[in-house]
This record gives structure tokens, sequence and C-alpha cells, in this order.
């Protein structure tokens, strides 16, 4: 590993070199693709564009290509949700969304006009807990202009979001102003100890979800920390923001290898969070401290899970909840979570859930959110939306917080994160 990197400004926008010479040689990859297939009939950004060539070109086939003759990347390459379906089917272990993810941070640095507003749309995206973190100190006033009518239109026309969408609001609190007030943890311990990495989402927009996984979390004895953070990277990865994610990785790993030489493990609310961590940064960054902060990577009903007697506490709770209609996100079964919610909730007597298969809910983060793929990403999340409809009940289930929004989208009901289910059986009110 090369040595730790000083944290850069915020303010730098040079690009980087992803993966410095030598550092990753992504040919015995490339060549362990046999041309299967098996990634194409997985992704589902190909399943409803027809003009998307597909993960086996975004991955091996273009990275020959690349090497080989030293072409431009393709700028489909901006297609691919990051979803990493086709990461999950590949059987030959072809590193696919390394691949894209270099091909992606290479387009955008070397071929991506900057005053586009394509880039500018993906970079405010890219940049979301920036935008939430001015946006949340005057929540009230920014929810009332992003909610009206002629906003939604003006962003659509100025910046390529789709007026379709509702903006998420800011909570009036974050879980982080909630954190301070409440002085800190309730719950002191040597043995039981984890730093939680809440994400940009539950700090400004559902604080509720990270009170949940406080009060669960310290009903088991454990002390929960809550250490200085900046975003996980996932919006970034997507968007071939390497410079952005890689400054944000930096604070992350030295923040959190911090609390892991205090005896903490660390926890992660949401799904695609928790991926970034303990994947999708040793991957793509050489930074000191970065594998010690991915093996004690954990996300938090996992974690619960494995060292916890969770089935027990939960089958002897009772608690009376309208009936769940579950969706695994994409990146929850890229990790292997994608039953335990339903396998531990099946449990709990007064709880109903109903898992609404395993199709990708569309949104993929930022996807979504982009106007000229709002009818695809809409398209791919209508087998989710029929699912959720005919199962009972009308309340939704996710750990992603924006599959949370694409299904309220979609249907239009509530959705709850599997801890405040947890809190709602386990944490006497
Ligand atoms: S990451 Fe998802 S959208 Fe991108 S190529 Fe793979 S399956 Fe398709
Ligand atoms: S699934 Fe893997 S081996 Fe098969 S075509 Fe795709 S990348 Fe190649």
């Amino acid at each position: 590993m090369s040595k730790h990197q000083p944290p850069c400004d915020d303010e730098a926008t040079e690009p980087i070199e992803v993966f410095p010479e030598g550092a990753l040689d992504l040919r015995a990859g490339a060549d362990a693709c046999y041309k299967c297939t098996t990634c194409e009939t997985s992704c589902p950004v190909a399943e409803v564009d027809d003009e998307f060539p597909g993960p086996k070109f975004q991955g091996p086939e273009q990275w020959r290509l690349k090497r080989k003759e030293d072409q431009d990347i393709d700028d489909s390459i901006l297609s691919c949700s990051n979803c990493l379906r086709c990461d999950n089917a590949c059987p030959s272990e072809v590193p696919l969304s390394q691949m894209h993810n270099e091909a992606r941070g290479e387009y955008v640095d070397e071929q991506m006009t900057k005053l586009s507003r394509e880039y500018v749309r993906n970079r405010i995206l890219a940049n979301y807990g920036l935008l939430a973190g001015i946006g949340s100190k005057v929540p009230r006033l920014v929810n009332f202009v992003m909610g009206l009518g002629v906003t939604r239109k003006l962003n659509e026309k100025l910046l390529g979001l789709p007026s379709e969408r509702e903006f998420p609001a800011f909570a009036t609190q974050t879980f982080r102003e909630w954190w301070r007030k409440r002085g800190g943890a309730q719950v002191e311990s040597d043995d039981k100890r984890v730093a939680y990495f809440h994400g940009c989402y539950s700090n400004y927009n559902t604080p509720e979800v990270g009170k949940a996984m406080v009060r669960v979390f310290e009903a088991f004895g454990y002390e929960v920390l809550v250490p200085e953070q900046r975003c996980s990277g996932t919006p970034m990865f997507a968007n071939g923001m390497l410079s952005d994610a890689r400054r944000a990785a930096e604070t992350n790993v030295e923040s959190l290898a911090a609390a892991i030489d205090d005896g903490a493990d660390v926890v992660a609310s949401c799904t695609s969070c928790s991926l970034s961590l303990r994947t999708e940064y040793p991957e793509l960054f050489d930074i000191d401290r970065i594998d010690d902060v991915s093996e004690h990577t954990y996300e938090a009903l996992e974690y619960l899970r494995i060292h916890e007697d969770l089935e027990s506490a939960v089958a002897d709770a009772e608690v009376d909840h309208p009936a769940l209609a579950y969706h695994a996100p994409c990146h929850a079964r890229n990790q292997g979570l994608d039953r335990q919610a339903v396998e531990l909730f099946r449990e709990v007597d007064g709880v109903s859930i109903e898992d609404v298969g395993d199709s990708c809910s569309g949104i993929s983060g930022t996807y979504g959110w982009k106007a000229e793929k709002y009818e695809a990403s809409m398209a791919i999340g209508e087998e989710m939306f029929h699912h959720m409809e005919a199962a009972d009940g009308e309340v939704g289930m996710t750990e992603c917080p924006t599959c949370a929004m694409q299904m309220e989208h979609g249907t239009g009901y509530e959705i709850k994160h599997p801890l405040q289910v947890l809190e709602a059986a386990l944490v006497p009110e």
C-alpha cells in the first residue's frame, strides 16, 4: 500500500489516477470473461434500454478495446446505473464493477465537457451531502420552495432533474443535531462498541432511521459512537466522480479507523454505504487503513444477527404492525443480505412480511434522478410496484433510501426501514 494521502481541499477538481500504474491490473479479470452473456440477461438497464450495450461491453470488451487501440470510452458507460447485478451474476468472477468504475471515471475526467448541463447535474447529484448540508440549515423554507411545481419545472429545464419526482424533504432536526442535544451515547461499554456510519440521507432526511439504530443497539448494551464522516461515495462512483469519492473516502477511513482503534466495529444503516466502505473502497483506492475499515464494517441488521441472539429476542416480542412488503436493494443482494429482513421479521408475532421479488427498484441511487432516465427507471421498477400492490398491506420496507423513494413514488405507500420495525418490536416507548 502506498503512504496515506492527506485529505485534499474540497474545492480541488484535479483528475486523479484511479489505478496508479501497477497498482491494479484488470487484465486477468478481462481474460476470465468467456462470453457466456449471463451478465447481459441480469442487467435491468439493458432490459429496458435498447441502446445500452450491456455489462459485457462496458466491462471486458471496452477494457480490451481501450488498451489495444487506445480509443475513447463509449459514452454509454454513463447509462450504467451501478446496480452491480451483473457482478453478482457473473460465474467467472470478472470484476465488472471495477471495470465500469474505471471506465466511468476515465470518461468523466478526460472526455466529458465540464461546462455541460449533464456534468453539472451529475456533480450536484454525486455531492448530495453538500447540497443537503446547506438545505438543512433552513429546512422548512427549502422544502416549501423545492415542493413548488414551478421549481420542479425549472429544475428539469435547467438541471435535467425529472419534474415527476418530489424532492426529498429535509428533516427539521438532523440526526447529528438530535445526537448532540441528547448528550451522545446513553450506554457506555468497553466490550460492546459500534461506530455508526449514518450516511447523508439518515442524517438530513430520515433521522428516525438513525434514532432507531441508536436505540436498538443501546437496547442490546452497545455503546454507540457517531464519528465525523462524509458521504460514503456511492453516488460519486455511479457518476464517475472519483476525485470527489477519494476525498470523502480519505476522511471516512481516517475517522473510522480511529473508532476501530477505540474498540468499535463500524455499522451502517444503508446497504449502499456498507457496500461502499467494505467493497468499493478497497477495490478502488489505496489509502492507509482502508483494509481495516473494510474488514470491520457491517450492515446494522447483519451485525446484530452475527453478534446477538436476535432471532430469540424478536421471537419473544409482540408488535402490532401493518403488513410489510419488503424489497431487497440490489446492493444488499451484492453483500448476501437480501433475505435477512424477511427471515427475521417473519418470526415476530404481529408482523406479516412478504418479499416482493428480486427485481431492481429502478432508481439505483441517482440513475432515476436524471430526466432522460426517468422513464427507463420507472419501467425497471414496474415489476416491483406490481408485486407491492399484490402484497397485503400498504407499508413497504427496505434498507436503501433511494429504493424507498422509488417504492413510495411508484405506489404511494409509506416506507419503513427494518431498524424502525425492530425498534417497534424491541424498544419500549
Ligand atoms: S451495474 Fe447494473 S446497470 Fe450497470 S451494467 Fe451491471 S447490471 Fe447493468
Ligand atoms: S457473465 Fe462474466 S463471463 Fe459471462 S459474459 Fe458476462 S463478464 Fe463474461
